[in-house]
Parts: C-alpha cells; sequence; structure tokens
C-alpha cells in the first residue's frame, strides 16, 4: 500500500458553527491507495483497464476523521437535522465545467458540449434513485462551459501547481457551485499510473475554498471511448466525495473508523480489472457482501448505480454543515 500524507493547513485555524458547538482545529489528509493500480501511463483507449486508479480522493487521516465524527454524532443527535436530512427538499447545484484543453483535438481534451450535457443528466438519475438505491435531495444544473487552450495545465495532477494555478485562474462561484475540472491527470511526481478523477471533500471549503472542486479526467465523459468507465458515472462517484462521502472501503475489515455509513458493508478495495465481482465477500467476519453497487466505490461504470439512506444522511450533514445548504 501506497500511503502519503500531505497538510492542507498548517496552523490554520477554522471554526464551525453546529448549533451550539464549535470545534477549532486543523484539518489534513491522508492517501491510501494501492499500488497496483499505478503501474503503467498512456493515453485514451489503449490504456490497460487494468492499470488504473478509477479515484485518487485522499482519506482522512485521524485528526480529521475524529473531528468528523465528533459532529457527525452531534448531528446525528439533532432531531431537526434528522428531519432536515429525511425531507424531501431538493437542491440544486450549478455545475460550472473548466475544459482544460492541450488543443482542439478530441485527444487533446476537447470534450463536446453533448456530452457535457449529458454529463449532467447523468448526475441527475444518479442522484434521483433512477439508476437504483436511494433517492437523494441533490439534482445538479449546468451553470457554464469555460473552455481552456493550455499544455501545461491539461496534464494537472494533485497537488501540482499547474492544479493550483489553474483552480485559482478558473474557479467561479462559492461553496455550493459545484466547479468540474475536465483535463488530463499527470499522477504525482514518482507515480505512474491514470488517474480518472479526484475530488476535494466539503470540510476543505472552510479552509481551502480556492481548491474546492473536482478535477475529471476527460476519458472519463459519457460517450469516450475509455471503455468500462465512459457513461459518467466517475463524476457521479467524485461528486459523491464533493457531497462529503468517503470510499465504501475505508478501514476494510476491521479499521476503527470506516465510510461513516452503517449501511454500507465493509469491504478491501475491489480488485483491479474486476468491474463488476458479483457476490464478491472480501470481509467475510463481519455482515454483508461487498457493496459493489455503491457509487462509492471501485467498481466499474455500469457496476456502480446506487446510493444508501446512510449515505444520503451523511450527505446532508457535510453540505448543511460545510457547504451552507439549510
Ligand atoms: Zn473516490
Amino acid at each position: 500500500m501506497r500511503t502519503r500524507k500531505s497538510s492542507i493547513c498548517r496552523g490554520t485555524a477554522f471554526a464551525l458553527l453546529l448549533t451550539a458547538a464549535t470545534l477549532i482545529g486543523c484539518v489534513k489528509e491522508e492517501d491510501q491507495a494501492s499500488s497496483s493500480r499505478r503501474t503503467s501511463s498512456g493515453n485514451g483507449s489503449s490504456l490497460s483497464q487494468d492499470n488504473l486508479l478509477l479515484c485518487d480522493t485522499r482519506d482522512l487521516d485521524q485528526d480529521s476523521t475524529n473531528q468528523l465524527s465528533s459532529l457527525f454524532s452531534d448531528f446525528n443527535k439533532m432531531a431537526v437535522n434528522r428531519a432536515a436530512s429525511t425531507s424531501a427538499k431538493v437542491y440544486t447545484i450549478p455545475v460550472s465545467f473548466h475544459i482544460i484543453q492541450k488543443d482542439s483535438t478530441l485527444t487533446g481534451g476537447d470534450v463536446s458540449d453533448d456530452a457535457l450535457i449529458e454529463q449532467i443528466d447523468v448526475l441527475n438519475r444518479a442522484y434521483s434513485g433512477e439508476t437504483g438505491g436511494t433517492i437523494t435531495p441533490y439534482r445538479f444544473q449546468l451553470a457554464s462551459i469555460n473552455r481552456v487552450s493550455n499544455p501545461a495545465w491539461h496534464t494537472l495532477g494533485p497537488g501540482s501547481s499547474q492544479e493550483a494555478d489553474a483552480k485559482k485562474a478558473l474557479r467561479v462561484g462559492g461553496a455550493t457551485t459545484l466547479n468540474v475540472f475536465v483535463s488530463d491527470i499527470a499522477p504525482p511526481e514518482g507515480q505512474k499510473g491514470t488517474i480518472l478523477g479526484y475530488s476535494t471533500f466539503p470540510f476543505v471549503y472552510q479552509l481551502q475554498p480556492e481548491v474546492d472542486g473536482i478535477v475529471l479526467n476527460y476519458r472519463a465523459v459519457p460517450g469516450s471511448n475509455f471503455a468500462n468507465f465512459n457513461t459518467g458515472h466517475v463524476l457521479v462517484h467524485e461528486a459523491g466525495h464533493w457531497l462529503g462521502l468517503l470510499h465504501t472501503f475505508t478501514g476494510a475489515c476491521d479499521g476503527v473508523f470506516t465510510d461513516f455509513v452503517s449501511d454500507t458493508p465493509r469491504e478491501k478495495p475491489p480488485t483491479p480489472g474486476n468491474y463488476c465481482p458479483i457476490g464478491r465477500d472480501s470481509c467475510p467476519e463481519t455482515p454483508g457482501v461487498d457493496p459493489i453497487h455503491n457509487h462509492m466505490t471501485y467498481t466499474g461504470d455500469n457496476c456502480r448505480t446506487e446510493f444508501t439512506p446512510g449515505q444520503v444522511n451523511f450527505m446532508r450533514f457535510n453540505t448543511l454543515l460545510f457547504r451552507g445548504m439549510n
């Protein structure tokens, strides 16, 4: 397992008001991902389907987990918030796409307007429960498409200066605007592999609003020729992170902390290359088989079709506290 830690606030204090409860602290991020998913690089459909990372969104470190856990516990004790989490209220999220292309060719990242319009439809079908699972209160509306030709930014990677520069220059809106930076994604220095997307979490907005948003590989938009991940469900997954969700395999079989959601069975990260392992039970000592159909695992696009009620509650907690969606 590769482990990367990066502090996103060094000495930065932030205050979060949850009725009478106030938390002041510093949040860090930690990434743990299988190095076996980072063994090749390349472009377009010629990439091996066994050598990619669906998502490079980072798990939380212990301090962040403890802080969120405490706040989430308070949230769940509050009847008013429980009622809000199960209400029929709908939150429509404006989506601003930033197409950071190398050139005006398809392989240069020139994603069509039609693909982006279809992407919004895919988000709405997933979050409305049309594809399965629980109906969430979130819907998405196309706000803008901004096209930028910049070869250096086109290959921005997680934590890179190109990412920081691009987001600083392009990002629009506040905490409730979803900015999606569509580009190629270079793996971190010293690493190899293909990353299809990554996102910030809602609490990060309180610390660094300028980095808020999702970076999406242009190969993962609907209609591309990148098999298994070309129906738009990668952005559904990343939007889940942007709304607060962690991977369902967080904590694997016996970790103290999991994904904060009690109705997603424990699992180990799905095996690379097996995109819909029906019946897989990687944690046989714990209840339930692997949640292979959940949007927040690492199976293929067509396998990931649902959110759970517990995930909806955790999204509501996150968007209420950190994105001001009352
Ligand atoms: Zn992810």
